[in-house]
């Protein structure tokens, strides 16, 4: 098993095609040069081809892409078509031809590299990209002068797609029938290549440390883009329970009759909701039929650039989310940094013991300027939908005050300086267990709570949610877990306040009945669980799942607990 970073969702079982896209030595290693003005005529007439032809294949991609994802990510395409066209590559490669004699492709390749590797050398993630997309367009044109998608050649219907890193355009070249997922070593969720797989509807697995070095060409492999791993030669067993998974995950997005708000057998409603992190995940989690969003995680919205996005950048972003959601909830956490979760760009000291440390709410209070950034977006953006705002990592009430203080001064600027804003409600993750026992206390202060079980269980259990050696520890069914979850349900209602669930347990189709039987009102989960999550909802009685769950919590342990579940299924 490789971890990864889940890229795009979905689970994908087939055998490993390696892509190098290193191939193209022998078409451009040509010592020869051309002879005379008729060759270099030749060569400069098939060059004009090969961009017009280059050119024709980017528009097509930009109108796909425009089409099932969004203006914002059919951008890279036109930016690569203003490549095409920029005066100063296409005069240095004509001039290599006509100049220095060499064919089209060595031109192509020599002058891109140039440009490339200019902006590679600079330390900057924002220049590394452009260097990346520019050997991508070049890839293009070789593609292109030797007469085809030539690397996308040989590859079995129904393969692993494996490589070190895939450009955007290579990738937007698949189609869901001919890859079935999609591993790459570099890259981060957000990357062009993540984009344009979950476009594409292909599960995507990136940041994969060490997979090239492991995988081989047909190898079985099973890509799990929600989970973000990548287990190549999985045992029997394993397959078996992907399989599985994988029909169940499939039936649900064919199944339209869950497009619907679940309801148990005896009427209960529970909103079931997406979790997603930016704005191009909207498409899909509405496809899956979310009735909302449970849990915006920003601070993917913060990664992979040299300092935080601004307010207007932020707010444009929110408002987008909101307004697809039409008027059903949208909640928004704000920034969740520190554990496992790095922005080089605050320069924040070491600490031994990360997650334990300057993480969630704490870091917002400790960086105002950031935190109320955002809070401005935020309140903006509330002004067009149905947004709620909610803090994670929270562990006193002191911080719950302080925070909502921060909130109110923003909200009184925001007013004096005739800026429209929204009266978005305010909750709180429990995810630390000290918050879950002191639910009642929080209950008063807020509107409502969302359960965090991965963090949750992490703490509880004291057990490192990434730590693949005491991984067996970890359990978010745990009986343990389960008391502290029961205690905040009962508490948020007491005070009349609602109450949702957005860990990983939420995404356990398995686990339904014992959702359903805690109270939850809401749960939130990765796009593709929500139709077998309403499925396994609706054949529930609410009445008999609350006299089971009174069951569970007596269990001595998870192995228990499981046991139980898997007989109802
Ligand atoms: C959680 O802890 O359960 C949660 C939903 O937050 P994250 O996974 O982002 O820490
Ligand atoms: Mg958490």
């Amino acid at each position: 098993m490789l971890k990864g970073i889940a890229a795009a969702p979905g689970i994908g079982i087939g055998q490993v095609h390696l892509i190098e896209l290193k191939s193209r030595e022998e078409e451009t290693d040509n010592s020869q040069l051309l002879h005379g003005p008729e060759e270099i005529q030749a060569e400069l007439a098939r060059l004009e081809e090969a961009l017009g032809r280059a050119k024709r294949d980017l528009e097509e991609l930009a109108a796909k892409t425009r089409q099932e994802i969004g203006e914002a990510e059919a951008g890279i395409f036109n930016a690569h078509i203003l490549m095409l066209t920029d005066p100063t590559f296409i005069t240095g490669v004509k001039e290599k031809i006509q100049v220095e004699k060499k064919n089209a492709a060595r031109a192509v390749e020599e002058v891109a590299e140039a440009i490339a590797s200019s902006f590679a050398a600079l330390d900057d993630d924002l220049f590394r990209e452009r260097a990346a997309d520019i050997r991508d367009v070049a890839a293009r044109l070789l593609d292109n002068l030797a007469g085809g998608a030539r690397r996308a050649r040989e590859m079995k219907a129904g393969s692993i797609v494996v490589a070190r890193e895939l450009t955007p355009s290579l990738a937007a070249n698949f189609s869901r029938n001919t890859v079935a997922g999609i591993a790459t070593e570099i890259g981060g969720p957000t990357s062009h290549t993540a984009i344009v797989a979950r476009a594409l509807g292909i599960p995507a697995v990136v940041g994969v440390q060490g997979l090239m070095d492991r995988a081989r060409d047909g190898d079985l492999a099973i890509i799990d883009g929600s989970a973000g791993v990548v287990y190549l030669n999985p045992g029997s067993e394993q397959l078996e329970e992907y399989k599985k998974k994988k029909a169940v995950l499939e039936e649900g997005r064919r199944d339209s009759k869950y497009a619907g708000p679940a309801r148990t057998r005896d009427g209960r409603h529970i909103e079931v909701a997406a979790n997603i992190r930016n704005a191009a995940e909207v498409k899909i989690a509405l496809e899956y039929g979310a009735g909302g969003v449970g849990l915006f995680r920003t601070e993917f919205l913060f990664m992979n650039r040299d300092e935080p996005p601004g307010e207007e950048e932020q707010f444009l972003t929110y408002k987008e989310v909101v307004a697809a959601f039409q008027g059903r909830p949208v909640v928004v956490r704000t920034l969740d940094i520190g554990g496992d979760k790095h922005l080089p760009y605050l320069n924040m000291d070491h600490e031994e013991n990360p997650f334990l440390g300057l993480r969630g709410l704490r870091l917002c209070l400790a960086r105002q300027d950031l935190f109320k950034t955002q809070l401005r977006a935020l309140f903006r953006a509330a002004g067009y939908g149905n947004l709620k705002i909610m803090f994670p990592m929270v562990t006193t009430l002191e911080e719950v005050k302080l925070a909502r203080a921060i909130m109110e001064e923003t909200r009184q600027e925001l007013e004096r300086a005739g800026v429209n804003i929204g009266r978005p409600e305010t909750g709180i993750m429990i995810e630390v267990p000290a918050a879950a026992l002191a639910a009642e206390v929080l209950a008063r202060e807020v509107d409502f709570f969302s359960i965090g079980t991965n963090d949750l269980a992490q703490y509880t259990l004291a057990v490192d949610r990434g730590n693949e050696r005491v991984a067996g520890m970890y359990d978010a069914c745990h009986p343990a877990v389960l008391q502290l979850i029961d205690m905040t349900v009962e508490a948020a209602h007491r005070y009349g306040k609602w109450v949702g669930l957005c860990g990983e347990l939420g995404s356990e189709i398995q686990a339904a009945p014992l959702l359903v039987g805690l109270g939850l009102d809401e749960i939130s989960m990765s796009p593709v669980f929500i139709p077998p999550m309403k499925e396994a909802i609706n054949k529930i009685a609410y009445h008999e799942a609350r006299e089971l769950v009174r069951r569970l919590l007596k269990l001595p342990g998870p192995a228990e607990v499981r046991a139980a579940l898997s007989k109802l299924v």
